[in-house]
């Protein structure tokens, strides 16, 4: 996928709506409100950069969190903007509402090399429905977008795809970087290819997995997702978690995400790849934990973690791999028994000299606790866009983008 590129358009002294990826939440560390994280504001850095070198006036846009339409103070972005004048050490000014005369009025005032960051786009109920007027005064007195939002980049909103009918729009930099390597897995990886799936919930990642299935050679499989496809060969799970989604609410009516492993096995060996379902288990009854290989999960018991043979198997795999690829922990890794099987596949990829690749939240947080974030060649730092992308869906913010 080829993107306009920042130096594609004459940005030179222009006035830019910059579409940030700064969903970022909050959390108290002594009575001290903080940013959870600053990866994404860091990400952003050498985007912004570039257009304070081009003598831009830089207005920046984002959503944080689900405020619902209103002004919840947890969610303002004045914590990013201080933390985003931190890392740039160039000032950031705020501004407590993201349209109308004060902001416009602001606008106008500003010089080349300002920076205003606008208040969260979602204390208007405009955003989620995409609202065109909406969508036009945000745009008010700017003459481009430039568009980091990838994490946000599936959603139409007035924040995406919006602001991006209004305005000529380019890709910054961190997006053209996430855009690039996901698109090169799906493209032109290196082989052999391993993706491993992990984490809590096969819905979000059904779609990745069928799509990524024709691009990969091998495809390793744990954490409750694992569970789904060891009940899909008849295995009894005692009372492992298994995703429940209904389909149907009024019915009762569930969707059944044992059929979905069961055609992705058929599917696979159709095309002759391998999916790997780990062979022994880490299972436990809230007291006590033992490890089981062939043997029924009774009740009351949980997969919670794969065990240290599939470590053995995830790893020899993983390690004669040019290309791998992670979403999800293999198990419950909060809880620091069940953290080995993430733990073990994390330092055979940190031993791999080929390209590895980091996406979801949860998985960036495993890597935090188990080892280091620079061990690795990529970390993607949206969840949900990433797997869409994966699924090989052309994100809606991302179409007006493409060169
Ligand atoms: P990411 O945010 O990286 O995409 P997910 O949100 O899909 O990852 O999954 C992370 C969650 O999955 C974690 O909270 C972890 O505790 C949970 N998890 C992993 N393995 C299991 C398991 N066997 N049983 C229950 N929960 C699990
Ligand atoms: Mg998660």
């Amino acid at each position: 996928m080829k993107l306009k590129t920042l130096d594609s358009a004459n940005l030179q002294g222009k006035t830019i709506l910059y579409r940030a990826p700064y969903d970022i939440g909050v959390k108290e560390i002594n009575g001290v409100l903080e940013l959870a994280d600053d990866m994404r504001i860091k990400a952003t850095i050498s985007t912004l950069e570039y257009l304070l070198k081009e003598n831009c006036k830089i207005i920046i846009l984002t959503y944080v969190g689900r405020p619902d339409g209103r002004v919840v103070e947890n969610l303002r972005t004045t914590l990013h903007a201080k933390r985003l004048g931190e890392l740039l050490n160039h000032p950031v000014m705020k501004i407590d509402d993201c349209i109308g005369p004060l902001v416009d009025e602001k606008i106008s005032q500003m010089k080349s090399g300002d920076i205003l960051m606008l208040e969260n786009v979602r204390f208007y109920n405009e955003e989620m429905i995409d609202d065109d007027d909406f969508a036009k005064k945000l745009c008010n007195g700017k003459d481009f977008v430039v568009f980091d939002g990838f994490p946000q980049a599936h959603r139409m909103h007035a924040s995406t795809t919006g602001i991006e009918r209004h305005l000529p729009s380019v890709a910054g930099l961190y997006l053209q970087d996430e855009v690039d390597t996901l698109s090169l897995l799906l493209e032109k990886p290196e082989h052999p290819f391993t993706v491993i799936i992990g984490g809590a919930k096969i819905s979000d990642k059904v779609d990745a997995i069928n799509n990524l299935l024709h691009v990969a050679d091998t495809i390793l499989v744990g954490g409750a997702v694992a569970s789904v496809f060891l009940k899909a060969q008849g295995r009894e799970l005692g009372s492992s978690f298994i995703e429940d989604v209904f389909v149907d609410k009024v019915k009762r009516e569930k969707k059944d995400w044992v059929e979905d492993a069961k055609d992705i096995l058929k599917q696979a060996e159709s095309l002759g790849k391998k999916i790997i379902i780990p062979k022994d288990l880490l299972i436990s009854d809230g007291i006590s934990v033992k490890i089981i290989t062939r043997e029924e999960i009774p009740l009351g018991w949980m997969a919670l973690d794969i065990g240290p043979e599939s470590q053995k198997d995830f790893s020899n795999i993983i390690s004669q791999s040019k290309t791998v690829f992670l979403n999800g922990p293999m198990g419950k890794f909060e809880d620091e028994k069940f953290k080995e099987g993430s733990k073990a596949i994390l330092l055979a990829m940190k031993n791999l000299k080929g390209q590895t690749i980091i996406a979801g939240g949860d998985t960036i947080d495993v890597v935090r606790r188990c080892g280091n974030l620079e061990d690795y060649s990529h970390i993607s730092l949206a969840g949900g866009a990433t797997l869409e992308f994966l699924s090989g869906k052309v994100l809606p913010a991302l179409i007006p983008l493409i060169e």
